[in-house]
């Protein structure tokens, strides 16, 4: 079968879950013994995400070949337990930069190099990359933005033209919003009426339309929409506001998305989805035991999306041990030894979120001072686990003034420093050390208990600071061990307090890897000792 390609575009407001569904459609697909990959478009101009804030952005997720990607592609993973790359995340920054690369190079040698072809033949080059792989069945291309930004439109042209070019080998899926209007107690389709035309004046008619909405779409209304958009009436589906986005997959099965999408795409299917497994989450998801309560301390808890990865796999971690989550957000500026005690002693696990730069960082280390010493289970990931090893050392250690350089470039007793490689780097941009890296658990460690017995793992790195290995045998000696290492450049990964119920931190970062089917080990390991130690204060 030809690899065939999947266009999912939103119109009316942003926000409406293009990930969601497009990772749903994927999870569907895939499920039915189909090989797929999504892909997302961001038309902003920087090259990739990573040097965005949170306020900007949400989270930065990672891919394992050390892309800095838009969070959906996190979706993607935990949807479809399919591995992204860097191929799987281009922005309108790196279409130029490769575009006037080629015209340096002299590539377009006596041409004038406009953005159609050169811009919209960069994107069309980029959009079917994946498929020329041979590695999938179904290409799916999420397009950011809504419909009518400037500046999607060089990426809307280029599926235009995809979508004439490939014929039944694609199919345009668009995501428009249905508002109620509660003083006339009304639905109204106008604004998506208006989506779809805009659509078809830049040459595209969508083939399936999902309506995003906070009420039941009747079947009339869903009808109505059918005839003013040339879209086929059992090819406009809703999708309602759901209690949680894992149940997505299952009521777009239920109204045939993937079946309408095979059929354009004439595909005929050998089965039905296989969804045990998904079946067997949300089974969970609904009849917990009793709520596991954690805090999340960060500097940007305000923002829903600024931790997403970390949020989902203590979600998907608590819901595998029968638990409902309680995730309760500390502000680490808010957080002193004054009144740590006060805002985590109803906890019964507590993490210590990634970060740069020192705003927040004393509200970190008041955390972990007070879990420390009340053997609280508690996991410091990134720079949650740099603060670990700071406190200790300061606390324990009685290096009173160890810090990591990145706060304080001055301090006597750096326990975190700047990597060796990182000494040269001057550019900001896409330069941490980055993606997978093996990890080597140290034997009798609650690393590898954690990792179910594991003697190496794989996990992925954001950052450009490390333990000090100077210290380690110091550290050693006073009650920390340094547990995880790499085999190569033996730089240590994981420290942890032998003799503490659950207290331990990584470098990398976990929550990258956690999919719906394949939960993070060391998150599972996390929820179950916050649930033990829940247990124990009975
Ligand atoms: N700021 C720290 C570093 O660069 C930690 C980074 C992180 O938490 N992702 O090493």
């Amino acid at each position: 079968m030809n690899t065939k390609y999947i266009f999912v575009t939103g119109g009316v407001v942003s926000s409406l879950g293009k990930g969601i569904i497009s990772s749903s459609l994927a999870c569907l697909l895939k499920a039915r013994g189909f090989r797929v990959t999504i892909q997302k478009f961001d038309p902003y101009i920087n090259i990739d995400p990573g040097t965005l804030n949170p306020y900007e952005h949400g989270e930065c997720y990672v891919t394992v070949d050390g892309h800095e990607a838009d969070l959906d592609l996190g979706h993607y993973e935990r949807f479809t337990n399919v591995r992204t790359t860097r191929a799987n995340n281009i922005t309108t920054g790196r279409v130029y930069q490769n575009v006037i690369d080629k015209e340096r190079r002299g590539d377009y040698l006596g041409k004038t190099v406009q953005i159609i072809p050169h811009i919209t033949d960069e994107i069309k080059r980029n959009v079917k990359l994946l498929g020329k792989t041979g590695d999938y069945d179904f290409v799916i291309t999420e397009i950011g933005g809504v419909v009518g930004d400037i500046e999607s439109l060089p990426f809307l042209e280029a599926v235009r033209q995809l979508r004439w070019e490939l014929g039944s080998d694609a199919c345009c899926v668009h995501l428009t919003y249905v508002p109620f209007l509660g003083a006339a107690k009304e639905l109204k389709t106008k604004p998506t009426q208006h989506s779809v035309k805009q659509l078809q004046q830049l040459g595209i008619q969508p083939d399936v339309l999902v309506l995003r909405t906070e009420h039941d779409i009747p079947r009339e209304m869903r009808a109505k929409i059918a005839q003013f958009c040339n879209v086929a009436a059992d090819a406009v589906v809703q999708s309602a506001d759901a209690p949680t986005i894992y149940e997505v997959p299952m009521r777009m099965h239920r109204q045939h998305l993937d079946d309408i999408v095979l059929r354009i795409c004439a595909v005929t299917p050998e089965r039905e989805p296989d969804l045990k497994a998904w079946h067997t989450f949300l089974e969970k998801l609904q009849s917990p035991k009793d709520e596991v309560r954690i805090a999340l301390v960060g500097k940007y808890v305000e923002l829903q999306d600024a931790y997403k990865s970390i949020n989902e796999s203590l979600f998907i971690a608590a819901t595998y041990n029968d638990r409902r989550l309680k995730l309760t957000s500390v502000h680490s500026e808010k957080l002193n030894d004054a009144n740590a005690g006060e805002l985590l002693v109803e906890m019964d696990g507590v993490i210590v979120a990634p970060g740069f730069g020192t705003r927040g960082i004393d509200g970190k280390f008041a955390a972990l001072k007070w879990c420390r010493e009340h053997d609280v289970p508690t996991f410091g990931i990134c720079l949650g686990m740099q603060c670990m090893v700071i406190e200790f050392a300061r606390n324990v250690m009685g290096l009173t003034n160890a810090h990591s350089r990145e706060m304080d470039s001055m301090t006597p007793n750096p326990v975190i420093d700047l990597m060796d490689e990182q000494k040269s780097v001057t550019a900001l941009g896409g330069t941490m050390r980055l993606g997978a890296y093996d990890c080597l658990l140290a034997e009798g460690s609650l690393a590898r208990k954690a990792y179910g017995g594991a003697e190496k793992v794989s996990e992925r790195h954001r950052h450009r600071f490390e333990f000090n290995s100077n210290y380690r045998e110091a550290f050693e000696a006073a009650g920390m061990r340094c547990s995880g290492e790499n085999p190569e450049t033996r730089l240590v990964e994981i420290v942890e307090v032998p003799g503490k119920r659950w207290f331990l931190g990584t470098q990398f970062h976990p929550e990258y890897s956690s999919t719906v089917v394949a939960p993070s080990p060391i998150f599972l390991d996390f929820i179950k000792a916050a649930i033990d130690y829940r247990e124990s204060k009975k």
